[in-house]
């Protein structure tokens, strides 16, 4: 707690206060003509914002539901992926990708990633698959875009569906097309921490497919297309209005958002590079990527977060466990790199509002660390 504790303020992990004066008269404008309206489930609100996310996302439809979570069960439900079918998810990412799978019914196969990108590859993807194989889930982990076209084309060779998790990548681009565009649909989380977030949970699913969107849209409001009309047998899963109203000023800031992670996290890499510790790889040939995380990787992080932490710069494991070794699943598969990385990646303070100054006092800290090695 040393020297700097005392005049230094913590620099956190990102901030969500949405503090810019325009942005905050904006936004709290939007909910008092919202609680005018007294629409507070669905309505315009949410149908504008379907229309203008499924035109950022360049995707026929978008259906607003509750959360990233929801979005991806739905869609399992929707594309009828359920109890006896299996379907390959990454081991390195957050456990509601797994879980949405249980949720629908199917059986989570964990795959493991390049250790490179952290992200499922055709190889990994294809080492997963059993008989019963019905889907493969790709995540933009930390903003960076799986590659997709060779998982496509697995897929269309096995006659599986694909579902891109992009919770974590919302504008990030792939040869000109948006993450979520690619596969048969693609889930967001709107969770307020997210590269575009709500104030509070919600989640919208993308996809080409009139059959899809519809089925979506009836699973997440009990199965109605009219009031007390119960097509099947669905849930409460819908996008409220006020978020969706908060998403629709929100979105029209969110490539300047990305514009100004992608800054930061160039200076970060950067100001780190002989720092000792491991920067995140360059974008892909042709890829767009955002960032989400700033993921460095080195054998010895914990002792660099609490070095970190003790000179007030927050740092956070995305994730701790890799999602086949938690207590949920205990599977027992081995996936050396997906249980190599989480001892070793430790994501560094990443918004559009870090300062050059902040960024500089995380180089400091960073090199002090690598010294303090040598
Ligand atoms: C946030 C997230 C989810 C779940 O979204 P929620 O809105 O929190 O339900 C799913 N997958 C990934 C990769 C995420 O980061």
């Amino acid at each position: 707690m040393a020297q700097l504790g005392a005049q230094a303020p913590v620099i956190p992990l990102t901030r969500l206060d949405d503090a810019d004066a325009d942005l905050l008269a904006e936004l709290l404008d939007t909910v008092r003509r919202v609680a005018a309206t007294a629409q507070f489930t669905l309505g315009e609100q949410v149908e504008s914002f379907e229309a203008e996310f499924a035109g950022y996302c360049g995707t026929p439809h978008a259906v607003g539901v509750s959360s990233g979570t929801e979005a991806l069960t739905l869609t399992l439900r929707a594309l009828e992926v359920g109890p006896g079918d299996d379907v390959v998810v990454p081991a390195n990412s957050f456990i509601a990708t797994a879980e949405a799978v249980t949720l629908a019914g199917a059986t989570p196969r964990f795959a493991d990633v390049d250790p490179g990108t952290a992200l499922l590859t055709v190889e990994t993807a294809r080492a997963a698959l059993t008989p019963r194989t019905r889907c493969i889930i790709p995540v933009h982990l930390y903003g960076r875009t799986v590659e997709l076209q060779p998982i496509m084309r697995l897929a269309r060779e096995r006659g599986l569906v694909v579902i891109e998790d992009a919770c974590q990548a919302h504008g990030a681009q792939m040869s000109a097309r948006r993450a979520g565009a690619v596969g048969d649909a693609g889930c967001f989380s709107f969770y307020p921490a997210k590269n575009l977030g709500a104030w509070g949970d919600g989640g919208a699913v993308v996809t080409a497919s009139a059959g899809i969107a519809d089925r979506v849209r009836l699973l997440r409001s009990h199965g109605e297309r009219q009031r007390y009309h119960h097509e099947l047998p669905g849930t409460t899963a819908r996008l409220d209005a006020l978020q969706a109203a908060i998403l629709r000023v929100k979105l029209r800031r969110l490539d300047d958002w990305n514009a100004a992670r992608r800054r930061v996290s160039t200076a970060l890499a950067e100001a780190l590079r002989d720092s000792g510790v491991t920067v995140p790889p360059p974008p892909r040939p042709g890829g767009d990527d955002v960032v989400h995380q700033f993921v460095v990787c080195t054998p010895e992080r914990d002792r660099l977060r609490q070095h970190l932490a003790d000179r007030g710069i927050a740092g956070a494991i995305h994730y701790p466990v890799p999602i086949h070794r938690t207590p949920a699943y205990a599977d027992t598969v081995r996936l050396p790199v997906a249980e190599a990385l989480a001892d070793q990646i430790l994501s560094l303070p990443m918004h559009p509002r870090l300062t050059e100054e902040e960024i500089g006092r995380i180089a400091d800290a960073v090199a002090e660390f690598g010294d303090s090695r040598a």
